[in-house]
């Protein structure tokens, strides 16, 4: 028998990634180990989104040639893409693999320490399609009860901040069929929640099949067995037959949206390059609360990008309190070389930047008590996954981090449960019956 240990940073796009390689993996015969017994090969799968993250990257690498003196060590992904020179140089690496061969390195790995480091670059990126990512035949792999499906990959829009269309190459879609394939052979597995998974899914475009037909034949497809979240969407690929389909309880899309905002500023908007004003996602969210009452809606919000002045940030911090949002996700600004928000001037204050980021998780954490009292008492549909500490954990179908004590297994079970105790990030709740 042979053993693997994959180490996953980033994005559900490397997470969805990782588990197409871990099921090709034990396809070849490799188990998953989490320590219980020595590994023969370790994958990182990197991120490179900031700086932070390439820091945390380099951190694991090295901490994990250290635990695992013997293993063949593969590192992969879009830190790879952006700073391959410094990877060379860590003692201990077998093999580097960038993201344009990121599903084909399989027949590269041999099995064993090497005493040379390997190289596998691509030179361009498959442009119509990600014919590179086939769908593989899941292997039941305990704890995997949500499925990450990867439908799109890279990025045409160049925010002036993000280095991601550099590392993942233009937007490309996957092909229906085998999008669909792969659903039916995860709920075949026993998965009960597809997140539909990329790096800008709005952009879903294969032979005229857009982003609401492929949730159509899903639905078509697999009716209610599974169901379907968005990972994070663009306010400008978003619009009504989103909110219909989300108010329809016989359809499968959950009542969950992570909107990316950056800036409640259109100053700053406009220097990020994104491609709306605050008052059109404003509106959208008003509507889309209005339509589908319980959902939640959380965001990303970008702090101390060059120019943003105080008064500047005054203004998203009003705009976002304004706002029916579950919570976000702050982002203090790091300059990525290579982008063009690199060289801005007016760059803020690392300390500016870190009190900006303190009023907002401030302002985050308020707003999810206010969403959590008004789901008190409510009874929501629970996916429950593991157990933690004599509770259960799961999340509803809006995203609500949801804690039960129960004598019954209840993994991989969808239940009622009624919200009842609030706490900072998740709430209590009672079974109420189990729905499958
Ligand atoms: S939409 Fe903007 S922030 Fe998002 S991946 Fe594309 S370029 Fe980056």
């Amino acid at each position: 028998m042979k053993y693997m240990h994959i180490h996953t940073l980033g994005c559900r796009l490397n997470q969805a990634e990782s588990d197409v390689m871990l099921q090709k993996l034990y396809e070849l015969g490799y188990e998953i180990t989490s320590g219980e017994h020595p590994a023969d090969l370790c994958i990182i799968h990197t991120c490179a989104v900031t700086h932070e993250a390439e820091v945390k990257c380099r951190k694991v690498i090295r901490h994990t040639i250290r635990q695992n003196p013997n293993a063949e060590i593969v590192v992969i992904g879009c830190y790879v893409e952006k700073d391959i020179e410094t990877l060379k140089n860590i003692p201990g690496i077998d093999l580097i693999v960038d993201n344009k061969r990121k599903m084909d390195w399989l027949p590269y790995i041999k099995g064993a320490k090497q005493k040379t480091l390997s190289i596998l670059t691509g030179t361009t990126w498959e442009l119509h399609s990600i014919r590179h990512c086939p769908s593989t035949k899941p292997i039941t792999i305990p704890g995997f009860h949500r499925a990450n499906i990867k439908i799109q990959e890279g990025c045409d829009c160049y925010c002036s901040y993000c280095i991601i269309p550099y590392l993942r190459g233009p937007s490309r879609s996957r092909d229906i069929n085998d999008i669909l394939q792969e659903i039916s052979w995860r709920i075949q597995a026993g998965v009960k929640e597809i997140v539909l998974t990329g790096v800008n899914i709005g952009n879903y475009n294969f032979e005229g099949e857009n982003l609401i037909t492929l949730l159509d034949r899903i639905y078509e497809q697999f009716g209610n067995k599974a169901r379907i979240r968005l990972s994070s969407i663009e306010i400008n690929s978003l619009n009504e037959d989103f909110l219909i389909r989300m108010k329809d309880n016989d359809y499968p899309l959950v009542p969950y949206l992570h909107i990316p905002l950056q800036s409640g500023s259109n100053t700053i908007l406009k220097k990020m390059n994104r491609q709306y004003e605050r008052e059109f996602y404003r509106d959208f969210v008003l509507q889309t609360v209005d339509t589908v009452p319980d959902i939640g809606i959380s965001t990303d919000v970008l702090v101390g990008f060059p120019g943003e002045t105080p008064l500047l940030f005054d203004e998203t911090l009003k705009f976002l309190e304004n706002l029916p949002l579950f919570f976000m996700h702050i982002f203090p600004f790091s300059p990525r070389e290579g982008t063009p928000a690199y060289s801005f001037p007016e760059q803020v204050p690392n300390l500016e930047i870190d009190r900006r980021v303190d009023l907002l998780i401030e302002l985050s954490k308020r707003k999810r008590k206010i969403f959590y009292e008004k789901s008190q008492n409510t009874v929501r549909p629970v996916l429950f996954e593991e157990k933690e500490n004599e509770h259960w954990q799961g999340y509803t179908d809006n995203y609500i981090r949801v804690l039960s004590r129960n004598p019954e297994c209840l993994e991989n079970k969808l239940c009622h449960v009624r919200l009842e105790n609030i706490f900072i990030d998740h709430m209590n709740g009672t079974v109420l019956n189990i729905i499958n």
